[in-house]
């Protein structure tokens, strides 16, 4: 699998994250941006206003404040008289907001709470931290702080003065009356230490121009928020259609375009992760289409596409919505499956393999399944849990191992995975880690089964077995560790060492005076492909120093049917060489009568399955003398092997059988054991 699962992780952290994140961050920034500039906006304006309208106001009243601040109003009564003087409208509350004093009209609602107005951009230390607050009448109100500029050190005269100033501003202001709006505002200032507050009525007013200027800047705040909002949705717009535009490309399968194998394991996971009822199964599929390959070949790769395609599409024609399917690769297609009892999802895929092997008229296809139930996890009063962890590439993995137990490439098939499989996958990679290891220490090691003439009982030949004395793992027969060593290529190591050390044997036995015969070993079809393969064994025979004709090469049947003209080179050059080479296994699997046409055979080794069968079995008789005669019409010689009865002896020494190779005779031993039976028939 090409990710880990560490970087998968990451990846669908991310993705679970909606990549969203960009986009929240661009508003927040752009919201604290737009708020400083409105805030900064905001008190500039609000400054400018106060300033060009609120100033005088403002000392006229505060100079009133202080006047009466500075007087004892308890006992000095004539600071009534001056402040009223002014004929500005203003009254004098004590703590708990009674009246102690008031002139004109008292216009203000509410004098509980008030709400600041911040003008933080502007320093206002010069203000003395003297609390000024300013009613908008009864219907606003807020604190106003003045500017740091104002002086507010003034002489009574100098008030007398700016009242005066005040009043003409008010009789000018009565000239322009027609263009300009008098708000009436009260401000407030604490005096007598806090414990009274002078309120005095100020009037500001407003012309066209300052309207015009309110409603500008009004208009553009609301421009301004209007823009930020519209890029912040074009922002997320945008961001959410590359979003969608990676998601779909990471998920989509470049040949069914469909959903694809990440897709399957990040929606998988998901499913699997929730908590689900007791009759709720889940089951990972790995489904193969079997004679994609060959039908590629025979049409084209675009066709095979196309084909791929359609048993995408009858697949996801063939779940519900809580259910997936997914090409993996290749062809292969993964499926997560809902179902409640195993007879049932058993008829469901069957019906899906049904309609996938009509997907073209023309074909025979046939499709393999392999099928994990994924586990459910239970708390201790049998409950069903949450599943915390999930990876779904171990539990397709699980299926695809089931899915290689069908061997069967004619027909389809459903293969559920069982504990045991597990096993042999360990077994697998025991293998595969320990072997080089195995050959290094010389585990390995040569068993010999003799063969022997049935007429005279004399030993011909014999045939090299592998065996694999392990101290880990214990004394291993062949089939448990070669087909593992022929399906990952590593058999010609495998077999140069048999070659090697059976030539070593013959080569020991010779020099010790004993009266050798023929030892066949066994060379993988996997390693027949290769061109040099006569040279090497050559080499290696050469390089222990037997004679060739003592060594006997056996190729399996089935390697007849691999690449036929390598094959023939390859007899042909170790035949020059002087080896013998002999055809195993015949009988077995595919006929092989054509390659023995073609192939310049010396031996002809009939299967053991022959002799499995009932030996007064006419038929299976006649099968065997008629292979004989034809071995013998070819000029070669004929090995039987399997044979553990007297009277399969008895028949094949009557038909002319030139060797048996059995239990009957012996079964593989060691090769002291063997050296032992030479000796005898010396
Ligand atoms: P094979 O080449 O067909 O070897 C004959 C197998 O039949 C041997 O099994 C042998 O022990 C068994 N046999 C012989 N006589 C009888 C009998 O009378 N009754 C029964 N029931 N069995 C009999 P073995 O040694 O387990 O080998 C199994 C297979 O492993 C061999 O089949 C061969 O295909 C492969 N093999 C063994 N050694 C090597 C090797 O060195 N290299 C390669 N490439 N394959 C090997
Ligand atoms: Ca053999
Ligand atoms: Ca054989």
């Amino acid at each position: 699998m090409a990710y880990s699962k560490k970087h998968k992780d990451r990846k669908f952290r991310k993705l679970r994250k909606n990549h969203v994140w960009g986009t929240i961050v661009f508003c927040i920034i752009m919201a604290i941006v737009s708020d400083v500039f409105i805030s900064v906006f905001a008190s500039f304006f609000i400054t400018y206003i106060f300033d060009s309208k609120a100033a005088d106001e403002y000392e006229a009243v505060s100079y009133m404040a202080r006047m009466y601040d500075m007087s004892d109003a308890e006992k000095d009564g004539n600071v009534y008289s001056m402040l009223n003087e002014d004929g500005r409208t203003y009254f004098i509350t004590d703590d708990d907001g009674n009246i102690i004093y008031q002139n004109g009209e008292n216009t203000i609602g509410t004098t509980n709470g008030f709400l600041e107005i911040s003008v933080f951009s502007r320093n206002y230390r010069g203000v003395d931290q003297e609390k000024v607050r300013v009613y908008m009448d009864n219907l606003t109100e807020g604190i106003f702080v003045p500017d740091e500029q104002e002086n507010l050190e003034i002489d009574f005269p100098s008030l007398l003065r700016l009242i005066r100033f005040i009043d003409n501003k008010n009789n000018l202001d009565q000239t322009v009356k027609k263009t300009s709006v008098e708000i009436p505002v009260w401000i407030a200032i604490n005096v007598k230490d806090g414990k009274q507050t002078f309120f005095g009525k100020a009037g500001f007013s407003f012309s066209l121009y300052d309207v015009l200027l309110i409603m500008g800047f009004i208009a553009a705040g609301i421009a301004l928020v209007v823009i930020i909002i519209l890029l912040m949705l074009v922002s997320m717009i945008s961001s959410l259609r590359g979003q969608k535009r990676m998601v779909t490309a990471l998920f989509s399968d470049p040949i069914t375009r469909a959903h694809n194998w990440l897709w399957f394991t990040y929606k998988g996971e998901q499913i699997l992760k929730k908590k689900r009822s007791l009759k709720t199964e889940y089951a990972v599929i790995d489904l193969v289409f079997v004679k994609y390959r060959n039908y590629c070949v025979c049409h084209s790769v675009s066709e095979g596409s196309e084909m791929l395609c359609r048993v995408d599409k009858i697949l996801r024609n063939n779940i519900d919505n809580k259910e997936l399917a997914a090409h993996y690769a290749s062809a292969n297609f993964a499926l997560l499956l809902k179902f409640s009892d195993r007879e049932e999802l058993q008829k469901r895929l069957e019906k899906i393999i049904s309609q996938l092997e009509q997907i073209d008229s023309d074909h025979k296809f046939t499709f393999h399944l392999g099928v994990y139930v994924v586990d459910k996890p239970k708390d201790k009063n049998g409950k069903t849990v949450k599943r915390k962890d999930v990876d779904m590439e171990i539990e397709y993995n699980n299926a695809c191992t089931a899915r290689s137990t069908l061997v069967d490439n004619d027909n389809s098939g459903i293969a559920f995975f069982d504990e045991e499989l597990i096993e042999e996958q360990k077994w697998i990679d025991k293998v595969m880690e320990n072997y080089s290891k195995a050959i290094e220490n010389e585990e390995f090691i040569v068993y010999y089964q003799p063969k022997y003439d049935p007429k005279t009982d004399e030993l011909r030949g014999v045939e090299a077995l592998i065996r694999w004395d392990s101290p880990e793992f214990g004394f291993k027969s062949p089939g448990t560790f070669i087909p593992i060593l022929e399906k990952n290529g590593l058999i010609p190591e495998i077999d140069h060492y048999m070659i090697t050390h059976v030539s070593r044997d013959q080569k020991a036995w010779l020099d010790a005076g004993l009266k050798c015969v023929p030892a066949s070993v066994n060379v993988s079809r996997a390693h027949f492909i290769e061109k040099d393969l006569a040279l090497q064994i050559r080499e290696a025979v050469d390089d222990e120093g037997a004679p060739h004709e003592l060594i006997e090469i056996e190729v399996t049947e089935s390697a007849f049917f691999d690449d036929k003209k390598v094959m023939i080179d390859t007899i042909r050059q170790l035949k020059e060489f002087g080896f013998q080479v002999s055809m195993d296994d015949f009988g077995s699997g595919y006929s092989s009568l054509n390659s023995l046409k073609d192939m310049p055979l010396d031996v002809l080794k009939l299967d053991a399955e022959f002799f499995r069968g009932d030996l007064n079995d006419d038929r299976g008789e006649i099968v065997v003398s008629e292979a004989i005669k034809l071995a013998k019409n070819l000029k070669m010689l004929t090995v039987a092997e399997g044979v553990e009865e007297k009277e399969q002896v008895e028949f094949l020494a009557k038909q002319g059988c030139d060797m048996i190779q059995g239990y009957f005779y012996a079964r593989p031993m060691p090769k002291d054991e063997f050296a032992q039976r030479m000796t005898k028939t010396e």
